[in-house]
């Protein structure tokens, strides 16, 4: 069976599902504008931005001969538990009668889940699926943390090219990895390559850090937040998301007495503290949106970025509430709102000027911090 999925980074990850399954995976070309163009002619007006970049992606993976869709479904008050459904009646309208496999968490519905499991698995015993899962879950770990890496050092290297190289080779060493093996050899190969990119140094105190927040489909999809971790590195400001594919499994693939056994409740935690600005779940990543800001302010970070696609409710209620979490935690916080008339110019004038004002907003405590203690 020729398999798709939505292009949401890290791709490699589903192409090695559905690779591992015995399929045929048919993987969307990255999204472009193009991409945008046919989703937003075939999406309602109003729909949120990813619906409308995923309906292009299908429409793009489905010329190229995919036969069935794989994607996740979503629970709570937002729209991500239709988008399937949605995507599944444009398409049908539009000539193309696709069957899709839509997994919504395992929890939710187990026996639905594993009747999506055994169409998927075809001649597959029981014990090679959950050995196929155990090595697709260690090799978007390995990736993730590969890549958290690479966001670091981006922002010290002498060319931002020589990280593009590296990671694309990265990239292709990971696509030949099947077994726990291949996987553990990538990633020391992924740390030779990330280590041997050429840097300038950097005194500990002068670093810049930046968090990247809000909705998952476009903090995740480089093709559709301007590459902002690229911008960001440039700019000398070292990155971390709050999405990582392999934490969102742990959020909502694993039990919650193994999360915490093994220490797999990070986004647990970071619900916890999103609490006191939003007490009850209002669907997407916004009680997340707002835990990570605090958490990034307690980890010591200089600033956070809030990507908030257009149409996506629960991160325009977080931006509502961004100006008082700003207020008590003294975090600055910039809303980049991600359609498909973002001009990049304008987006990109608007982080450099955020950084540099984190910049000199700590690099002036620094300064006033200095002479205090001087006039002592
Ligand atoms: S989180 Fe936002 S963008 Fe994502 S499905 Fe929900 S409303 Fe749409």
């Amino acid at each position: 069976m020729k398999i798709t999925f939505p292009h949401m980074s890290p791709v490699p990850v589903y192409k090695k599902l559905v690779e591992l399954l015995g399929h045929e995976p048919i993987v969307p070309p990255r999204p472009t504008q193009e991409t945008i163009d046919l989703g937003v002619k075939y999406s309602p007006e109003f729909a949120c931005f990813p619906l409308k970049v995923i309906l292009g992606s299908y429409i793009e993976a489905i010329r190229m001969g995919a036969e069935m869709i794989l994607t996740s479904g979503g629970d709570g008050p937002c729209r991500a538990g239709y988008y399937a459904e949605l995507h599944k009646r444009i398409l049908a309208k539009l000539g193309y009668n696709m069957d899709f496999i839509i997994f919504d968490s395992v929890f939710i519905n187990f026996r639905d889940f594993m009747r999506k499991l055994k169409i998927l698995k075809g001649d597959l015993t029981a014990g090679e699926v959950v050995k196929v899962l155990k090595t697709v879950y260690r090799f978007s770990q390995s990736l993730d943390r590969s890549e958290k890496k690479l966001q670091i050092i981006r922002a010290y290297s002498l060319s931002s090219k020589d990280c593009d190289t590296a990671w694309d080779k990265i990239n292709r060493i990971y696509d030949k990895a099947y077994s726990y093996s291949d996987i553990d050899s990538a990633e020391s190969r992924a740390s030779e390559l990330i280590e041997g990119i050429p840097v300038f140094r950097v005194k500990e105190e002068n670093k810049i850090r930046v968090g990247i927040v809000g909705e998952i489909y476009v903090v995740l999809e480089s093709s559709v937040n301007m590459e902002i971790e690229k911008v960001l590195g440039r700019l000398g400001a070292e990155t971390e998301r709050s999405q990582y594919l392999s934490e969102w499994i742990d959020r909502y693939m694993l039990p919650s007495f193994i999360r915490k056994a093994y220490k797999k409740d990070k986004l647990d935690k970071i619900e916890a503290k999103g609490e006191d600005f939003i007490k009850i779940n209002i669907g997407g990543h916004a009680k997340e949106t707002v835990g990570f800001i605090k958490d990034f302010r307690d980890r010591g970070f200089d600033g956070v970025i809030h990507l908030m696609p257009f149409g996506c409710l629960p991160e325009l209620v977080t931006q509502t509430i961004v100006p008082s979490i700003t207020e008590k935690t003294g975090m600055p916080v910039l809303t980049m709102p991600i359609d498909e008339q973002t001009g990049n110019t304008n987006n990109i004038t608007r982080i450099e000027a955020f950084i540099d004002l984190i910049k000199s907003k700590k690099f002036t405590a620094a300064r006033t911090a200095g002479s205090a203690a001087g006039s002592v």
